[in-house]
């Protein structure tokens, strides 16, 4: 019993301004490969991490939780090896942790012969994303798992919705190479929220799936609105005020906090106006001196994808 799978676990959005820990969606050319294996030992073993230094023990790595998590409810003796090839930077803001838990569930189930379906294994991969961050958000691996966009419309019990993903919607993402780990930039944030704020809020989350599903791109950009976390987070992001505006005059629908940061994300219509964007935020952040990347891509509507089998 040695089956084995290659797979691209993708890099995904949370938030998206109104959504906070709620609504996220998946990329589609940034992320990180994984060889998943079936083997007769039972017991989740990480034997190989090229391009990040993380840990290899299974009970520190979200891809080992994430996996013991299914194999508990699977209440079968199965071996399960890991290869994780890191291209997402951890602390990115693009889930990096979720793109681990979620691919690697993903790959298990698969090579079972799929006992659970996505829904059901955003469970397990949200235990990654607890040791990951302390707490167990779904915004980053349910997109990661269902592809698309995604919302989730109840934590207890656990409700995950995809949404409609509009055809010329475009991400463009600029991961600033200074790192945000999620507790600090949570620990930022307030617990307590005025109603006032609370209305804009739910408006906003409600204009952005009607536009969505109504494929009604102005709706999603004005919807595109966070009057409760931005405000609070923007501030430990490097020049984060000028690089919304500078893709906001270029064309962008909306553009804020992607997860909990440095990466700041900007949605537009069509690969023009993503390009556009993508060199104006350039322009901003070359005035820096900080080392940064730029992410131009569609939105993933499959999740993760099998490489070789
Ligand atoms: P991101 O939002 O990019 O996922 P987080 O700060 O939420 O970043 O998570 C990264 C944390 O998770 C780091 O402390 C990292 O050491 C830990 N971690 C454990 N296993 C992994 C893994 N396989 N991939 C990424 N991060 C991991």
């Amino acid at each position: 019993m040695n089956k084995s799978l290659r797979i691209f676990a993708p890099a995904t959005v949370a938030n998206l301004s109104c959504g906070f820990d709620i609504l996220g969606c998946c990329m589609d050319n940034v992320g990180d490969e994984m060889v998943i294996s079936l083997t007769p030992d039972p017991g989740v073993k990480i034997t190989k991490i090229e391009g990040a230094n993380l840990p290899l023990e299974t009970h520190k790595n979200v891809a080992g939780v994430a996996v013991e998590a299914f194999l508990k409810e699977y209440n079968k003796d199965v071996g399960v090896t890991i290869e994780i090839f890191k291209r997402i930077k951890a602390g990115s803001g693009i889930g990096s942790s979720a793109a681990s838990s979620a691919g690697a569930v993903w790959a298990v189930n698969h090579l079972l012969d799929n006992p659970f379906t996505p829904n059901q294994l955003v469970k397990f991969a949200m235990e990654g994303e607890k040791l990951a961050s302390g707490n167990a958000h779904a915004d980053n691996v349910a997109p990661a798992l269902l592809g698309g966009f995604t919302l989730v419309r109840s934590y207890n019990p656990l409700d995950v919705v995809k949404l409609n993903t509009p055809k010329e919607l475009m991400l463009t993402v600029i991961h600033p190479q200074i790192e945000v780990k999620t507790s600090d930039s949570r620990s930022v944030i307030k617990n307590n929220v005025s109603l006032k704020k609370a209305i804009q809020q739910w408006g906003n989350v409600g204009g952005f799936v009607a536009g969505l599903f109504t494929e009604d791109y102005d709706l999603i950009g004005r919807s595109l609105e966070d009057v409760i976390i931005e405000p609070l987070r923007s501030i430990l992001i490097p020049e984060f005020n000028a690089v919304k505006k500078a893709a906001i005059t270029n064309g962008a629908l909306g553009c804020g906090i992607s997860g909990s940061g440095p990466s700041i994300f900007a949605i537009s219509k069509g690969q023009e106006t993503a390009n556009k964007v993508a060199n104006a935020i350039r322009e901003v952040y070359n005035k820096t001196g900080l080392e940064f990347d730029i992410h131009i891509s569609k939105i993933n509507n499959e999740g993760i994808k099998i490489i070789n089998q």
